[in-house]
């Protein structure tokens, strides 16, 4: 058989297996406030960034089929803690603290610009960095500060668009397309950005492969 032939059933075989990492509840580990306390094993982690009040806890409780497992960014006390979840033994998906919040005391906004950059720096197990941008607003002056971070640290980041289920079809392309051309001279940003929409459930199952493709093999175990 030719590659070409063999695609549908390699791809279905794809979403399979994203459909077993998160087919187990994923577990919350702990909140952590400063890099002493991460995990310590070979775990990898893949992170989850945005703006306070882009989607992030409502595309991470879509991603694990679990309400509730993550908190708004906006309640109290969670702006300065990185939530670590364990996925099926394989895999930390860390809920980074919101950022961009406007009335953010500058002490906050240091606070958490000093924890994410020695987070980048220190992390080895770090996968990849999911940027999420509301597709009604695009990139925003702070995520290009994250996205800078990034670049810097050599950490790989991949852009998703939450609640496209907001915009009409056209309106959606158009700002996909504008975003893509924000991030081509990017050097840590992957090319390919992902659209979704927690609340209608799009875009959810091409997540679960992808982060399936940076966790540990099942048979690692
Ligand atoms: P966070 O602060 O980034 O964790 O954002 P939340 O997940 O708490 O979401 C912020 C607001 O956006 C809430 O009112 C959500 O109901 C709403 N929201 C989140 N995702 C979607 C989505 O996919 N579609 C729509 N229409 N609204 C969403």
């Amino acid at each position: 058989m030719t590659d070409r032939q063999n695609r549908p059933e390699i791809e279905a075989n794809k979403i399979e297996l994203g459909r077993q990492l998160f087919a187990r509840p994923v577990q919350f580990v702990k909140s952590v406030v400063g890099l002493e306390h991460l995990p310590n094993d070979a775990l990898p982690d893949v992170c989850f960034a945005g703006r306070s009040n882009v989607g992030k806890s409502s595309l991470i409780n879509a991603l694990c089929n679990q309400k509730g497992l993550a908190r708004a960014s906006n309640t109290p006390g969670r702006t300065r803690e990185l939530n670590y979840f364990n996925v099926s033994d394989r895999l930390y998906l860390v809920d980074l603290p919101g950022y961009g919040y406007a009335r953010a005391p500058k002490t906050d906004i240091a606070r958490w610009t000093k924890l994410t950059r020695a987070f980048l720096r220190g992390r080895a197990n770090l996968r990849r960095v999911f940027v999420l941008i509301d597709a009604r607003h695009g990139i925003k002056v702070s995520d290009e500060e994250l996205m800078g971070m990034l670049d810097e640290t050599a950490v790989t980041y991949q852009l998703i668009l939450t609640k496209t289920d907001k915009l009409k079809k056209r309106a959606a392309q158009k700002i996909l397309s504008a975003t893509q051309d924000r991030i081509v001279k990017r050097p840590a940003a992957h090319p390919d950005i992902m659209s979704t929409s927690s609340e209608k459930k799009l875009g959810l199952e091409l997540l679960r492969t992808e982060i399936a493709a940076l966790a540990l093999p099942s048979n690692a175990l």
